[in-house]
Parts: C-alpha cells; structure tokens; sequence
C-alpha cells in the first residue's frame, strides 16, 4: 500500500488568505493512504521544498501530494525535488487549491476550504494508483529545417548555423526573401529594405553550414523531435547548377510581357526570369506554363544562347530526403483579397485603387515606376492621395477581426513618402485608431501628422470613380459628419492573412493553427516560439501578423530554443504518452485516425493459440511523436488504450473520491 504525505501550501495570502489551510491538513491526514501531513508558507521556497524532501525520508514515503498553485508552474519543480529524496518523480500529484479555488472563490472562504478539502481527496485518491514512470532517450539529429526563407527564416537560419549546426531552407519561390525584398523603406527608421535585408540573403547562402532550395515545397514529413524525415519536392526550374547568372536567356527570351509576380503585375517579365536583380539564388526558373517550347514544343532560344549549357527542358521534379532533428515554420503571411469582399471600394475595379504592397512596389527605386508614384490608370502624379486603413482588419463582417498591426505604422510611412515625393501633395488618412506601440513608433506618426497628413478618423463606406478621379465617401466620426475626398489614388491597407497553403504546411507537419489559420504557439505568453508538437517551432507572420522588429526577434527566439535542443546528443522523452494493451485491442484502429500527431500506427502481433498461431493488427503507439494529449483513449471502445499517469483506473480513481 502507498505512503502517501500531503504538503499543502499557503502561498501567502493567496490561498491562506481565504481558505482555511490548517483544516485542509488536519482533514488530508485522515484520508485513506495518508501517513503524513503538513502546512507551510510557501512550498516552493527553499524550506518548502527541504521540508518535503525530509518528510519522505522520515517517514518513508512512497508517494507525494502538493495542494498549492497550478501544475504549470511548479508540477516540475516539486518533480525535481522528490527526485532528490529518492522517489520516482511521477509519483507526485498535485491539487490546484489556487487558480482553482482560493482565486475564484475569495469571498466564500468556507465554501472554499471545503472545495480544497474535496480537491486534496481527489488528488489522494490518485497518488495512491501512481506508478513509476521513466523517461525515455530520444537521439537528436544535429540539423535543422526552415520552412520559408522571409526575413524570420533566414534570421533563424543564420543563428542557428552560427552556431556550429546544419540547416536547410525551403522556400517555395524562385528566390528567399519574402516580402521584407518588395518593401522599399522600413519605418521607423525609414532604412532601405533591400540594403539590410539583401546582405543577410546574400550571408544565408554563402553561409557553410546552410542550404537552401529554392522553388521547392516540403512534401512529407516523418519522425518525432530529433528525428524527423523531411522529403523536399525541389520543382523543376528547368535551368541546372551550372548556370553562372549572366543574363543572356532572359536578355534572348522570345515570350515577353507576362506579368511579374515581383512587381505585382505592374510590370513584365519574360517566360525564363529571376524574379529581381538581387535574387538568392541568382538562376533563372522558366517558366513552363508561358514557355513557347513547353506550350508549342518549339522555341529553344535560351538553350541555344546559353554560354554554359545550364538549360535543361527535360528537367523533372526531384525528391530529397532530408533528415532534421528541429523543423521551423516560417512561411509569413498573404494579403487578403479585397478584389473579392469590398464592393464598395470597387470589387478591384479602378486600376487606381491599389494595395500598400502595390504602393511599395511604386516607390521604389528598382521597382515597375523607378520609384515614382504614378497612377496605373495614366501614370500621372496623383496629387491627393487617400489612404484606407483596417481594410479587412478588424471588421468581423468583411475580414478578420483581429488587427494586422503594421498597417498603422506603414500607412504613416506611405503618407511621409507621398508629401515627401511630391511637393504640394494632399495626403488624407481615414483609420478607426492609430496603434503605434513600438519603439520610435509614436514619434514617426506624429512626424508624419506635422508633415501635414489628414487624419481623418472614421471608415470609408464607397469609393467610385468620376471624371479622372475618385471620390472617397466616409465619415469623419470625430465631427461627427460625412466626409467626401476627391482623390487621384487610393491606397488599401489590407488585413495580413496566413500564407496560402499555411494549413497544408501545418498538416503536413502535424501541428495546428488557430482560428484565424495562423500557426497555434504553445503558449502565447510563455511558450510563444513552440508549437505543441515537440521539436517543431515556429516564427515571424506565420504566427499572427507582425512587422519586421517583431520578426526577427521572434525568429532570433525560435533559434536560440532549436540551438538549445539540438546541442543535446540525447534528449529525454516524455513518459507521459498513450500505452496500448495489445490482449485486447481489437485492431479497428479507430485511435489512429484521432491523434492529432500521428502516432499512432498499425502493427502485426503473432498470438499463439491452442493449435496454432495467429496475425493479427494491433494499434502501435511511436513514443516520441505521442504528445500525451489523451484523445485516443477516448476513442478507443474496448479500453485498450491508457495514457500513463493518467490512466482510466486513475481517473476512475479521482471521480469515486469527489462522489464521495
Ligand atoms: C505594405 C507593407 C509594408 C510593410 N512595411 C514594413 C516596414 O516598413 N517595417 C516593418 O517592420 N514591417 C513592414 N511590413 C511587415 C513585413 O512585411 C513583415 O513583418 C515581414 O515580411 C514578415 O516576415 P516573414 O519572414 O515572417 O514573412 P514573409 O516575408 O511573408 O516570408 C515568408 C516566406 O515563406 C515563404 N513560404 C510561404 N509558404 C511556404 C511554403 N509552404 N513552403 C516554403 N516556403 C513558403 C514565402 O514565399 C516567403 O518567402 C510591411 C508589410 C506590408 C504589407
Ligand atoms: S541559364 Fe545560362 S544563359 Fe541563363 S543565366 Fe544561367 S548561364 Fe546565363
Ligand atoms: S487501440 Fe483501440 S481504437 Fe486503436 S486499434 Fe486498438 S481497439 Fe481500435
């Protein structure tokens, strides 16, 4: 039979301070099991803990329970400690008489003593089922796989391989980057975005312990942290490894006038093509669905004047296998589609209404206008120019409801550009709040505000187009009257949404997202870097939107916590996962389906019978992808599947004691 003592905590006045922390005690050490039990301040202090350690030493303890706070916070620290006394650390339980009873019940205290009392006999009743558990050794491979390379992969990878480990990038345009390359300034210190961003690019791929495909997708992945499998689809860019970046085949390219990607279709590409000078990598991709020799079957241009033989049209797609021991999810974000839900800015309509990429693009200096902003409709300089915030953020009924945090910032800088660049221009902001909370933010708004901009606070109802220009109706909520702008651009702030094919990503992976389709943290405040499947982490505006401060901190984050794990040879696996009774399992495999992190997987078992023996499928649980999360032992109908340390008889356990 199981010693059990019970150690209940104060917490100060936080739990002592409603419940009755004495009585608790007197009525644990009348609990079946119980042969020791005590009081103390704070059980996680020093004495705390060296009372514990010499309890179960008197008195020969065979099992613990803690009644203080949550077992997120200190279920590993009174682990650790029984450990020093001797005890298996998973013969502890702990009953949360904190977040659980004295905060929200601080004005019934004796109510609230009874419910820790109840809450104590609960957890007795458990730690009398305990068993050992024992954690298992995971090898970790010493390398890591980047999915994206924006600036938050590439920041990533290059901490992590400056620390000594190999990475790999996967990037599934024709070069890395993301969008931090189309922006031209960054607020708030307005530097040049491909002057800071190129060199890190550039660093990236001469770096000796990174590689990077590019125009690659990653199409499978296998294992569990330290150990994961990773077949990369590098897509066939038809030119091979020995072309030298000179030009020429672009330069001879008969197909013409496709529109770039880069420039947002504002300008015209050729069928073979880097999507910009500075591209990583600098070799071209041809494009097969434009290409005259992949349409007509006839053209060979590029072939013929390549100088180095690099042009390969009987390149086919290759799969890679790569073998990581941490994966980050870096694949950034999208804008919505405002073509599709704003009729009344004109369903994308007027080539003058145009997106803040769009603006981007414009003015700068290596973009479609030599970065002059110019209407698309004529190429005119507009003189007044609108600027619409939180469109599809923050409006349920359209969009999204959250904000996308770096319109207000960006808008300010658009605003500064225009005045800036054309003299005697009339800059006319409509925005529901202005949010600049970030260093040298508040200031840049406010410079932008004296440089003249029109804060205009209230949302656009109808944009339409009359004569040469456009009228922009709103409402000025402030004077509380309409407002109507006659403008010759207008330029959206549009809502950031994840990525396309993001879900995809996180499926292929096996982690989540939340509600809105970004990818799920672990634990928003302090777990915000990790997804809850272990060895896989994520970064940037894969997350939530963000702005580029944000990024690469979060990025830098993510890396030091992959360093920190792949600077392990072994790490220990959690004992915590599902067990399967094979006796009686009945094979239907209803659990696999379930796992969110799939687990679990069909094996064959041979029985002996009188007479003969037997094959027979039996689920089979992988021990590192297993999270411990329970859910197929719910669907598991005859029982067959337990979750250690919380098993069904131990759960059974707990509810008889609360019937009681
Ligand atoms: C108009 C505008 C102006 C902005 N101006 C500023 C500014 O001045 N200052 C500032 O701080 N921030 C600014 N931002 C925000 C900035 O763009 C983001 O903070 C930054 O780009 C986020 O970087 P990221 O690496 O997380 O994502 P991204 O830049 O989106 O990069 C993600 C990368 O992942 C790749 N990818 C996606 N899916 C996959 C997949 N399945 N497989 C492989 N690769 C994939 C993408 O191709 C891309 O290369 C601006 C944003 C906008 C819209
Ligand atoms: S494919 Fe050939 S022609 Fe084209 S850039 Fe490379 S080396 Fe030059
Ligand atoms: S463990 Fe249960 S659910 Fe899974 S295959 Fe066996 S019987 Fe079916």
């Amino acid at each position: 039979m199981q010693r059990i003592g019970v150690f209940i905590c104060w917490c100060g006045s936080n739990i002592g301070g409603v419940v009755d922390v004495p009585a608790v005690a007197r009525e644990a050490a009348k609990f079946h099991g119980v042969v020791y039990s005590a009081e103390y301040k704070y059980m996680c202090s020093e004495p705390g803990q060296e009372m514990i350690v010499s309890a179960i030493k008197e008195h020969r303890l065979t099992g613990v329970v803690v009644a203080s706070c949550s077992p997120t916070l200190h279920e590993i620290t009174f682990r650790k400690n029984i450990a020093r006394a001797g005890l298996n650390p998973y013969m502890l339980e702990m009953a949360n008489i904190r977040e659980q009873c004295s905060w929200v019940h601080q004005h019934e205290p004796e109510k609230a003593t009874q419910k820790a009392i109840e809450l104590v006999r609960r957890a007795v009743a458990k730690a009398g089922k305990l068993e050992p558990l024992f954690e298992s050794a995971i090898p970790v491979t010493k390398r890591a796989l980047i999915i994206g390379g924006g600036i938050a992969g590439i920041q990533a990878a290059l901490d992590i391989a400056d620390a000594g480990n190999e990475v790999i990038i996967v990037e599934r345009e024709p070069t890395i980057g993301g969008k931090m390359v189309l922006l031209d300034k960054t607020f708030p210190t307005l530097d040049c975005s491909a002057c800071i961003s190129t060199p890190k690019m550039v660093s990236a791929a001469q770096h000796p312990n990174i590689k990077i495909y590019t125009y690659a997708e990653v199409e499978e992945v296998k294992g569990y942290i330290g150990n994961f499998s990773v077949v990369v689809k590098q897509k066939a860019r038809s030119v091979n490894s020995k072309c030298t970046g000179c030009g020429i085949c672009w330069a001879k390219c008969p197909t013409k006038n496709i529109p770039n990607e880069f420039d947002l279709g504002m300008s015209m590409r050729k069928a073979i093509y880097v999507p910009f000078p500075q591209a990583v990598p600098n070799r071209p991709v041809i494009d097969r669905e434009r290409c005259r020799q992949f349409v007509k079957g006839k053209c060979g241009v590029c072939q013929k004047f390549c100088p180095t033989g690099a042009i390969d049209y009987e390149q086919g797609d290759e799969f890679v296998t790569e073998n990581v021991g941490a994966i980050l999810a870096a694949t950034g974000y999208d804008l919505i589609d405002w073509t599709k839900i704003y009729g009344e800015y004109g369903y994308g309509k007027y080539p003058d209404v145009v997106t803040g990429l769009h603006f981007e693009r414009m003015v700068n200096a290596s973009g479609p206008t030599g970065g002059k902003i110019l209407r698309p409709s004529d190429g005119e300089q507009p003189k007044t120019v609108v600027f619409v915030k939180c469109v599809g953020s923050r409006d349920e009924a359209k969009g999204r409801e959250y904000c996308s945090r770096a319109c207000c910032m960006y808008t300010a800088k658009h605003a500064h550009q225009v005045l800036e660049k054309i003299p005697g221009s009339q800059v006319v902001i409509f925005y529901i709040d202005v949010r600049c909370a970030g260093k040298a933010y508040e200031e840049f708004y406010l410079k932008t505000l004296h440089e003249g901009a029109i804060y205009t606070r209230g949302r656009v109802s109808k944009i339409y187009p009359e004569g040469n220009h456009l009228i922009v109706k709103g409402a000025d909520t402030l004077l509380g009257r309409p407002v109507e702008v006659v403008a010759d651009m207008v330029v959206l702030a549009t809502a950031m949404i994840p990525s396309a094919g993001s879900a995809d990503v996180a499926r292929t992976v096996g982690f989540t997202v939340d509600k809105d389709g970004f990818f799920q943290e672990a634990h928003p405040k302090l777990r915000p870097v990790e997804t809850n499947t272990g060895g896989v982490f994520l970064a940037g505006a894969c997350q939530g939107p963000k702005d580029i401060p944000d990024t690469v901190a979060q990025a830098s984050g993510a890396a030091a916590k992959i360093i920190g794990l792949l600077s392990h040879s072994e790490i220990a696996g959690e004992p915590t996962i599902a067990r399967v009774n094979e006796a009686i399992c009945s094979g239907c495999l209803a659990c696999q389906g379930i796992c969110p992190y799939r687990a679990i997987e069909p094996k064959e078992i041979v029985e002996r019978l009188p007479g003969k023996q037997v094959t027979r499928v039996v689920a089979s649980v992988n021990s590192g992808l297993c999270q411990g999360c329970g859910a197929c032992t719910v669907a598991c109908r005859p029982g067959a599947l337990n979750l250690k340390g919380f098993t069904n008889e131990q759960l059974l356990s707990e509810v008889d004691a609360l019937c009681q």
